[in-house]
């Protein structure tokens, strides 16, 4: 089991994919959640943009936009701390799960990058990838085991967003 990182005692208590590290196969999100995410991160192509996803078991729920705090955000990105405290909130009101990191590349492929593999602090949780590299706008899902990225499907339904 990998060791997680030190919770900040002030934080909300959230429930993360910890105990589940099997479980998680496929990411399902509705299509309209998807459009949001990456309408989100075309909001702002120039920069690494990032958000959190609440959900249930492996099914998305809720897109909570944060703030993008690296100091340089083109190459990297850091979630506000007062946003995910924020989401972390909210998603115990909603008994959600952090079950997803959501973060665009602007200039590189869908797939996590070495800088995102040593900055990694959430075993089970699925890392969704938003490339704006080429004119179609490319999403792709990975879970983290807590030693590495292994693709997850990523199931886009037609039902309306819960
Ligand atoms: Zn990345």
């Amino acid at each position: 089991m990998p060791r997680m990182p030190t919770i900040d005692n002030n934080l909300p208590k959230i429930v993360t994919r910890v105990d589940g590290l099997d479980s998680l196969e496929r990411l399902v999100i509705s299509r309209v959640m998807l459009v949001e995410i990456e309408h989100y991160c075309v909001s702002d192509p120039l920069v690494e943009t990032c958000g959190l996803i609440g959900g249930m078991g492996e099914i998305a729920h809720t897109f909570y936009p944060t703030k993008n705090i690296a100091n340089d955000p083109q190459h990297g990105y850091l979630v506000d701390p007062e946003d995910q405290i924020s989401a972390f909130r909210t998603m115990a009101q909603r008994r959600e799960e952090m079950l997803g990191i959501v973060h665009s590349h602007p200039n590189s492929g869908a797939q996590p990058s070495a800088t995102d593999l040593a900055q990694a602090a959430y075993p089970g949780v699925a890392y969704l990838i938003v490339s704006l590299r080429d004119d179609a706008v490319l999403s792709e899902a990975y879970l983290f085991t807590g030693r590495n990225f292994e693709k997850l499907a990523l199931e886009v339904v037609d039902l309306p967003k819960c």
